[in-house]
């Protein structure tokens, strides 16, 4: 897997990163929506230079100007709820998307340190041949993102895969580069050192759907 890092350059997304860690300014749930949104737009910009162009004759008032455009059929897929604004920073730049929607939680059964994950509700086009974006902003154990792309295979092949994240532990990263095929590519926002025996991002940010919409009553 090429996993691509946008951390290792310092960038304007240190910023977002800080803002949605820091936990006095996570408070702010439209901040930290739009912070991790502004993190999708950053990345689906990143994203984009991967991709197949080709060359276009664009008719301006004076003349012809040449260019080269982007010519992929893209299915952006995120998992409910806290991808929905990593969806929406996506999605704000790849006006022609088509879009997929599963939900996947954590099922705790007696043992609070261990978990199954649960896809319940799937909504997705044709993948075959397409471009597939899967994001979801915490790549904790990576077994959501695999958990998803099990749930998708009955919608088709797709040519090229995308994992998009904000922030994932080591261990999620090494259990997506196995678990994924190898030309598949990851981009991620920042890594971090490791878990802690809930599954949570160490030292991360907290709970992204929570923070993102609200506590739930549920654990
Ligand atoms: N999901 C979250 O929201 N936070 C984590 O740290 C891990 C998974």
């Amino acid at each position: 897997m090429q996993i691509n890092n946008l951390s290792e350059t310092p960038s304007i997304l240190n910023t977002f990163m800080s803002e949605l860690r820091d936990k006095t300014v996570q408070k702010d749930s439209m901040r930290f929506r739009r912070n991790i949104e502004r993190i999708g737009e950053i990345i689906g910009y990143e994203l984009s230079k991967s991709l197949q162009f080709e060359t276009h004759s664009i008719e301006t008032p004076l003349g012809n100007s040449e260019t080269v455009l982007h010519q992929s059929d893209i299915v952006l897929c995120s998992i409910l709820r806290a991808g929905v604004p990593l969806h929406n920073g996506l999605l704000n730049y790849f006006d022609a998307a088509e879009n997929a929607f599963i939900s996947a939680y954590r099922q705790h059964k007696n043992n609070p340190e261990s978990f199954e994950i649960i896809v319940e509700y799937l909504a997705c086009p044709n993948l075959d041949g397409k471009i597939l974006i899967l994001a979801d902003p915490m790549l904790a154990t990576g077994q959501s993102m695999v958990a998803t792309f099990e749930a998708l295979k009955p919608f088709g092949t797709p040519k090229e895969i995308h994992l998009v994240s904000v922030i994932g532990a080591q261990q999620g990263v090494d259990y997506v580069s196995k678990a994924f095929r190898a030309d598949t590519k990851l981009w991620i926002a920042t890594i971090d050192e490791k878990l802690n025996d809930k599954g949570y991002i160490i030292p991360g940010l907290g709970d992204a759907g929570d923070l993102a919409f609200g506590n739930k009553l549920q654990q």
